[in-house]
């Protein structure tokens, strides 16, 4: 059986997500709420790359572990790329709900046309020392809708139109959501590293 590999993160949207990407490839994954001795990270870094090699590194050191930690968020081009790595926090509190009110609000008034966005995910993959061996990143173009639309997924996915689909990721199966987002896309760059330092 290979080693565990710990996600360095308490994002329960995230967790489920990465427990269906990577637990069929044969990974063993356990989510940070099931350890003791993790820390809190501070996210000091500028970019997504920076935040997730923070978080992985840190918490690999605490817990002399595998950890596989992401930073990932929203980035709408009539805000000039925000919320961006403050996704979580954008409306202060981390609450999903006022996080998409407060994002309706700062685009009201914009057209269809200029609500463009994408998601970014950026990974890093940390061994037991705390050195980062594989980094990886995945994207997601879409749009922001006028109303919030379903309520699958996590975090903006109501909000967030996929153009291919003509579907809010809080309306398309998660299944889809699964193979087309940017922490699909991610999690699939990464999985060689991955299963390359995690043999069983
Ligand atoms: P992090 O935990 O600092 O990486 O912040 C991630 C935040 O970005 C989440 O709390 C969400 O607000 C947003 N986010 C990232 N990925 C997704 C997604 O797949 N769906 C919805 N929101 C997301």
């Amino acid at each position: 059986m290979r080693q565990a590999l710990i996600l360095g993160t308490t994002n329960t949207g995230k967790v489920r997500e990465l427990v269906v990407l990577l637990e069929p490839h044969g990974i063993r994954v356990v989510s940070l709420r099931e350890c003791t001795g993790g820390v809190t990270v501070e996210e000091t870094g500028q970019t997504f790359a920076e935040n997730a090699a923070l978080k992985a590194s840190q918490q690999a050191v605490a817990l002399k572990a595998w950890v596989l930690a992401e930073d990932s968020g929203l980035c709408v081009d009539a805000l000039g790329g925000a919320p961006g790595i403050h996704s979580a926090r954008f409306s202060g509190g981390g609450d999903d709900t006022a996080n998409n009110r407060l994002l309706l609000e700062r685009l009201g008034g914009v057209p269809a046309a200029a609500r463009g966005a994408h998601y970014a995910c950026h990974a890093a993959l940390a061994d037991p020392l705390g050195t980062v061996v594989a980094i990886s990143q995945g994207t997601c173009h879409g749009r922001i809708a006028i109303a919030a639309g379903g309520a699958g997924g996590f975090g903006y996915d109501p909000l967030f139109v996929v153009p291919e689909y003509h579907r809010s990721f809080g309306e398309i199966a998660p299944e889809v959501k699964g193979v087309i987002s940017h922490r699909a896309r991610a999690m699939r760059a990464i999985l060689p590293a991955i299963l390359r330092h995690l043999a069983p």
